[in-house]
């Protein structure tokens, strides 16, 4: 079982698909985790952002693995976890610049499309049902209103102990939907034949709930 969840960043990706991954016990694939990864793996490193090549290297160089740790969706990246360190506005921003990079897309694609083969999996990104699982057994594509996700990000971080201004968050978040809508490569875009489901005026359980309904529908 194939569940591909794309959408803009904010949107409640994320807490869906790991509350659908937890609850059938399959395997949860943050795609966006992986893109962040290669880009604080290149801003460690130096790495000219806009040199394709060299980003490649850097992406080549990573192996990724997902597995849930008392509950928690960890990733890792060549054996070890990566946790808050890619979460930065930085690391955010990087991601979306080298995304645009068809090679590196390319050596992230392929090791998306490995380990989504290897046992039923949820993945969430912007290009899951269009470019990496087209065939996908249930596709979804979620939005919110910018207003709406800039607010949810900056209720995130202040529950986590960070300063957050609204406008700022908002204006990123604008600008990185804005890169990732525009690029030439598999661009954010909802599949023609994916659910979209608009989760601005929705709690987590009633869009759990829908996305839970369209799997029933399939298995
Ligand atoms: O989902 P998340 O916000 O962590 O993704 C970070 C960035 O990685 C996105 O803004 C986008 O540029 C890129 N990305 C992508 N394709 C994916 C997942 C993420 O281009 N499948």
């Amino acid at each position: 079982m194939i569940v591909a969840i794309d959408g803009p960043a904010g949107a409640g990706k994320s807490t869906v698909a790991a509350a659908i991954a937890k609850k059938q016990g399959w395997q949860l694939v943050d795609t966006g985790a992986m893109y962040r990864a290669v880009a604080y793996q290149a801003l460690e490193r130096g790495v000219e952002l806009d040199d394709e090549e060299a980003v490649c290297q850097v992406a080549d160089g990573l192996k990724f693995e997902f597995r849930f740790v008392d509950g928690v969706n960890v990733i890792y990246c060549n054996g070890e976890a990566l946790r808050t360190e890619i979460r930065s506005a930085e690391v955010s921003r990087a991601a979306s610049v080298i995304s645009a990079h068809p090679r590196v897309r390319r050596v992230l694609v392929d090791q998306q499309r490995r380990v989504g083969a290897e046992r039923s999996s949820v993945l969430e990104g912007r290009d899951i049902g269009t470019v990496v699982f087209p065939d996908a057994d249930v596709k979804v594509f979620i939005t919110a209103s910018s207003q709406i996700r800039a607010q949810r990000r900056v209720e995130q971080m202040r529950e986590q102990g960070q300063e957050a201004d609204f406008e700022e968050v908002r204006s990123e978040i604008e600008a990185r939907d804005e890169r990732d809508r525009t690029r030439d490569v598999s661009p954010l875009k909802r599949a023609d034949d994916a659910v979209e489901i608009d989760t601005s005026q929705m709690s987590a359980d009633e869009v759990l709930a829908r996305v839970e309904g369209l799997i029933d529908q399939v298995q």
